[in-house]
C-alpha cells in the first residue's frame, strides 16, 4: 500500500514535470526583426518628464540591460526615424500602456513584422484611476519595453511573477522566464 502511494506520487511528479518543463524551456516571443535587432536607440518624448515619469522609464530600461549582450540601450536626443519613442499621455478605457510598431514608411505594422521603430505609451489617467504606485508604473513601463523587444505575453498562466504577464503588477523585476525569452529572441 505504501509502495503504491509512492509510485503514484512519482507518477504525478513525472506528469507535472512533463507538463511544466516544455513550457519553461520555451519562450514567448514575436517573430520578425527589428532595426538594430537588440541594439536599441530610444528617444524620450518631453511628455515623459511633463507627467513626471522620467524615473519610471529610466528604471524600466535598466531592467532589460545586462540580460543579453545583444540587447543594449542607447538614448538619443532627437527623434530619428530608427529610434524607439517613449511617451506618456491619456487614453479612453482602462488601458495603462501599449506599443505601436512602425515600418519605414511610418505605418503601424503587426507584431510579427519587421519594425523600423516602436512607440511605447503609458497612460497616466488610467494609472491614476487605478491607484498605481511607483512600482506598478515601473512594472508597466518594463512590460511595454519588453514588448518593444518583441517579447509577447506568456501563453500559460504559471504565476511566476513574469513582467510580461498582463495587468497591474506589484513587482517590477524580470523573472527567469522573461530573461530566457529575451535571450532566445536576441541571443545570450
Ligand atoms: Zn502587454
Amino acid at each position: 500500500m505504501v509502495l503504491k502511494k509512492a509510485k503514484l506520487a512519482i507518477l504525478l511528479v513525472c506528469l507535472f514535470l512533463l507538463l511544466v518543463f516544455p513550457l519553461s524551456a520555451s519562450a514567448t516571443v514575436w517573430g520578425g526583426g527589428k532595426n538594430g535587432s537588440g541594439y536599441t536607440d530610444y528617444w524620450v518624448s518631453p511628455s515623459v518628464s511633463e507627467y513626471g515619469y522620467s524615473s519610471v522609464f529610466s528604471a524600466a530600461v535598466t531592467r532589460w540591460e545586462g540580460v543579453s549582450s545583444e540587447v543594449v540601450f542607447d538614448k538619443v536626443n532627437t527623434a530619428i526615424s530608427t529610434a524607439d519613442r517613449y511617451y506618456v499621455g491619456t487614453a479612453a478605457g482602462d488601458v495603462t500602456g501599449r506599443i505601436y510598431p512602425y515600418d519605414s514608411s511610418g505605418n503601424v505594422v503587426g507584431t510579427w513584422q519587421y519594425w523600423t521603430r516602436v512607440h511605447a505609451w503609458l497612460y497616466h489617467n488610467n494609472m491614476y484611476q487605478a491607484n498605481f504606485s511607483y512600482t506598478n508604473k515601473v512594472a508597466t513601463a518594463t512590460h511595454e519595453i519588453g514588448h518593444t523587444l518583441k517579447l509577447a505575453h506568456p501563453q500559460s498562466n504559471l504565476d511566476l511573477n513574469n513582467i510580461m504577464e498582463q495587468g497591474k503588477k506589484n513587482y517590477s523585476t524580470l523573472s527567469w522566464y522573461d530573461k530566457s525569452s529575451l535571450r532566445s529572441k536576441w541571443g545570450n
